[in-house]
């Protein structure tokens, strides 16, 4: 039931528009996807047999799929091929193109499940992103999505926002708020946000909103911008949350090129309203924040740990197609990869933060041999070929994605990398009789058959 004070305010919002807006949020949500270069440009509708998919106007990688398929059950999503993502939230692609370089370091302050923070990554070719999460609970999803991927520019925090103005000020180009709100925009999608709907908790959120946005600003490099968003419609938590930066923190409204075609409606900040485009309900804004005299965040370099194990790693290099991005990080057990261009602000930041991802791990130390990880199969520097390559079909690779016991007889004895429709899917030990199953345990794939 769609509470009779949002009515109000939404009749306020829209005046004479408001019974198309009613009429839309009594329709079906639409299903859509976001597509990874993982796969070629037009690949992936071919792929999930969908032909009336249709391009997402404001984002090339976005699909509107004609019906939903049952995403749980097509191992090219667990791959990361692609991210099952509302398309007003993909407007923030266009963003990111428009006004951010793509060599910026960037905070995705509050970051999971993780769909805004696949779209950074992918717009940072030669960038870093932070992509933090308070919510432990929440933080680990935020680190699967951000793994499968597999851009390995980013490092997954577990901090408060008060941590980044502290211990990194004046450190990103850019931080994306995404901020928890009261969801109105999800009105079609989740019962619940209905439910939980009061003025009362209208007004809550943005007290939170503003306290989020107060506690990171001093990361935010003078003349850094910030994107602000909410998947909510109300002035209260959107315009007066964008006044509260613009007077209070002091920062000034970039506007954001739009085509008039795709129905966004653009005032102070972009609004997205169901009657008007094919998404739900989504708030964005972009302000700069004012110029002052200030000093650069630069890191101290970090202490030599003096236990770090020197290895030769020329076998481990070996499996990338460009090891001379990444600095190879070892520890007693593992070598993790980063980009090398970022290496002391990553090396502070394993120090002062609480880090739940860094880059992609490469490989474990096994006896005196190095082993590849699981994660180094999803990023998309791989270079594939230096494994041996079973190609599975679809009942197999749904069965290794449970870690099932697999058969393999015809693939050689040892290290296998298992791929669907030729896209690495994981390892697998072939001992013979049958294959240890290497896919990690906490990803498996509960309660589907096929
Ligand atoms: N950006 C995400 C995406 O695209 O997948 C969605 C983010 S969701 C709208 C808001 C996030 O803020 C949630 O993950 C929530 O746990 C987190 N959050 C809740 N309270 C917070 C707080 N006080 N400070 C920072 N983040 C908070």
């Amino acid at each position: 039931m769609i509470p009779i004070d949002f009515i109000d305010n939404m009749q306020a919002q829209l005046g004479n528009e408001l019974d198309a807006f009613c009429q839309a949020l009594s329709e079906p949500p639409t299903v859509s996807i976001r597509v990874n270069d993982k796969l070629m440009p037009g690949e992936l509708p071919v792929l999930i047999n969908d032909s009336q998919a249709r391009q997402v106007p404001w984002n090339p990688d976005g699909y509107y799929l004609s019906a939903r398929p049952q995403f749980t059950l097509d191992p090219l999503m667990h791959a990361g091929c692609y991210y099952v993502q509302e398309p007003s939230s993909m407007f923030l692609d266009h963003v990111l193109r428009e006004l951010v370089p793509d060599d910026a370091v960037v905070l995705d302050l509050c970051a999971a499940p993780g769909g805004k923070s696949t779209i950074i990554s992918q717009h940072l070719l030669y960038g870093l992103l932070v992509s933090n999460e308070v919510v432990r609970q929440r933080v680990f999803i935020l680190a699967e999505n951000v793994q499968k991927w597999g851009n390995g520019n980013v490092i997954v925090t577990h901090n408060k926002p008060s941590d980044f103005s502290e211990r990194l000020p004046n450190a990103f180009d850019c931080i994306l708020v995404d901020a928890p709100c009261s969801g109105e925009g999800m009105f079609r999608k989740d019962e619940r946000a209905q439910q939980e709907w009061s003025l009362k908790n209208v007004q809550m959120c943005a007290q939170r909103q503003k306290q989020i946005l107060k506690d990171a600003w001093g990361a935010l490099k003078p003349g850094g911008l910030i994107i602000y968003s909410t998947c909510t419609y109300n002035t209260l938590e959107n315009e007066q949350i964008v006044r509260f930066i613009n007077n209070e923190l002091g920062a000034d409204i970039v506007p954001i090129p739009l085509q008039q075609q795709w129905g966004i409606q653009q005032g102070l900040g972009c609004h997205f309203y169901p009657h008007k485009l094919r998404g739900e309900g989504l708030y964005m804004c972009a302000l700069r924040k004012r110029e002052q005299h200030f000093t650069e965040f630069r890191p101290k370099p970090a202490k030599k740990n003096k236990r770090q194990p020197q290895q030769d790693l020329q076998e481990v290099r070996e499996w990338l197609f460009n090891p001379e991005i990444w600095h190879l990080y070892q520890t007693e057990r593992f070598v993790i990869a980063f980009p090398e261009d970022f290496r002391e602000l990553i090396e502070y930041m394993y120090d002062h933060f609480t880090c739940i991802s860094v880059g992609f791990g490469l490989s474990e130390l096994r006896g005196r041999h190095q082993a590849p990880l699981h994660s180094l199969s999803m990023v998309k520097d791989f270079n594939a070929e230096a494994f041996p390559i079973v190609e599975l079909e679809l009942p197999q690779a749904l069965a290794y994605l449970r870690t099932e016991a697999l058969q393999l007889p015809h693939a050689p004895v040892g290290l296998v990398l298992l791929t669907y429709h030729n896209i690495p899917l994981g390892f697998a030990k072939n001992i013979g009789n049958h294959c240890n199953n290497l896919y990690p345990y906490e990803w498996r794939i509960r309660n589907a058959s096929l």
